[in-house]
């Protein structure tokens, strides 16, 4: 069976990292969605609040499986037996980073091969980043994230402010 690994922080998952799971889950027999529990950058929900959200966006998928995992992303993908790992790719903001990550990890694990999917036009410059900026100023963040992921995100940042 061909599986592949699809980490990330997904500080809270988006439509933009939706998309890409569904193309990926089409290309792949089993895709497991790494939820990487304790990324450098500074989060604004938990890993279990993450993988729930994860895990609810994606109930409909049949061949999704949603994990975290903390430590090297390379080990996860060898304890899963993935044979890929699939990144989204946004114009200008994320070449670079992940051509250094894949050289990177080509050395810790030279039996991964990495796959990179363009973001599809429309989710182009939609980061979590920048989503957390617009709801945390109020701003309409609907067509951006699932429902569950919208309410989440008003919750949380109307708990901060
Ligand atoms: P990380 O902290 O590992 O970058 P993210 O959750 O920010 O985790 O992103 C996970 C992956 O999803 C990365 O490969 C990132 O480039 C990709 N990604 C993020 N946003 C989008 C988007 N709008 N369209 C396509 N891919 C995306």
């Amino acid at each position: 069976m061909t599986v592949a690994l699809y980490p990330g922080s997904f500080d809270p998952i988006t439509n933009g990292h939706l998309d890409v799971v569904h193309r990926a889950a089409r290309l792949f027999e089993k895709l497991i969605i790494g939820v990487f529990e304790t990324p450098s950058k500074s989060l604004l929900f938990t890993a279990e609040e993450r993988l729930e959200m994860v895990r609810q966006a994606v109930v409909d998928v049949p061949n999704v499986e949603v994990q975290s995992y903390s430590g090297l992303t390379v080990d996860f993908a060898r304890k899963v037996k993935a044979l890929a790992m699939v990144r989204g790719l946004r114009m200008g903001s994320d070449f670079e980073w992940e051509f250094e990550m894949a050289m990177m990890n080509k050395q810790l694990c030279p039996e991964l091969d990495l796959v990179c999917l363009m973001a599809s036009l429309k989710y182009q410059f939609l980061s979590s980043t920048i989503l957390k900026e617009v709801a945390s100023l109020g701003g309409k963040i609907d067509n951006l994230v699932p429902k569950h992921v919208a309410e989440a995100l008003r919750k949380k940042v109307g708990s901060i402010r």
